[in-house]
């Protein structure tokens, strides 16, 4: 059954794989982005989805733009929260506002783009909530406290909140990829980055794609007894 669906940073990266693959699988979809405006252009172009500028770290622009959206398409009833960002830093270099920026919009932006949802999709007695975390905020990562802490929090968030939607037909679930093809991974130094393949038992990066089937599942009518789940997807790096 098609649905409303809202990726947050849905105009690159992993975020496109996830919009792109929740419209293959009939549903209608929103993407937003923080700031790369040509990105965005390029993608709706590409795509026919729908872009939207605002940023998940606002609450207020959340709300805002949560309300153009169902405005332009209708009542959102997945929403995935994708949107992240890493200032990485040793802890004793680590700045204050590296800190408060990954905080801002891996977790607060979690919360931000949640919470005014969350009142609709009590009313209808249906939702789906995805939350991109990550391996790092599983198994924590050096130079990463501020990233592990915010995605660690929202594994946290999700099982909390999984169980305030459970009655209401709302299911709140989280993946943790490891490391996968994108801007993001592909910014390390090809050292590095090589170093991190060599710690992937099955000795490649993830595709976005990867990641984007794992969300098609979770947000379908048929999982709805799978709630408060993380899904680990990996290539076999670390288990819990
Ligand atoms: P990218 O850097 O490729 O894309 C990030 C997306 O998020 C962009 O669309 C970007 O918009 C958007 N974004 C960033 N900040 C904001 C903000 N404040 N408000 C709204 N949108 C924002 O990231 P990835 O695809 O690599 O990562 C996606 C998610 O997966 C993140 O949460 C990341 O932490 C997580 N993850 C990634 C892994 C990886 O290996 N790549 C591994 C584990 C987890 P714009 O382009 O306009 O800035």
């Amino acid at each position: 059954m098609g649905r409303v669906a809202l990726v947050t940073g849905g105009s690159r990266g992993i975020g496109a794989a996830i919009a792109v693959a929740l419209q293959e699988a009939g549903h209608t979809v929103a993407a937003t982005y923080g700031g790369n405006d040509e990105a965005a252009a390029r993608f709706t172009d590409e795509t026919g989805i729908a872009t939207y500028k605002w940023s998940v770290a606002d609450y207020d622009a959340c709300k805002d733009g949560l309300a153009r959206v169902e405005a332009d398409l209708g009542p959102v009833e997945i929403l995935v929260n994708n949107a992240g960002i890493t200032r990485d830093a040793a802890f004793h270099k680590m700045t204050p506002d590296q800190w408060r920026e990954v905080i801002d919009t891996n977790l607060s932006g979690v919360f931000n783009m949640t919470h005014p949802l969350w009142p609709g999709l009590r009313e209808r007695g249906f939702g789906r909530i995805v939350t991109i975390s990550s391996i790092n905020g599983q198994k924590g990562q050096a130079g990463q406290a501020n990233y592990a802490a915010a995605k660690a929090g929202d594994l946290g968030f999700t099982k909390a909140l999984a169980q305030e939607g459970a009655r209401k037909g709302i299911t709140v679930n989280a993946i943790c990829p490891g490391y996968i093809a994108t801007e993001m991974v592909m910014a390390v130094p090809e050292k590095v980055r090589e170093q991190i393949v060599a710690q992937i038992p099955v000795g490649r990066l993830g595709e976005p794609d990867e990641i984007a089937r794992c969300v098609v599942f979770l947000v379908s009518d048929e999982a709805g007894f799978i709630t408060g789940s993380t899904i680990t997807a990996n290539g076999g790096q670390y288990f819990i």
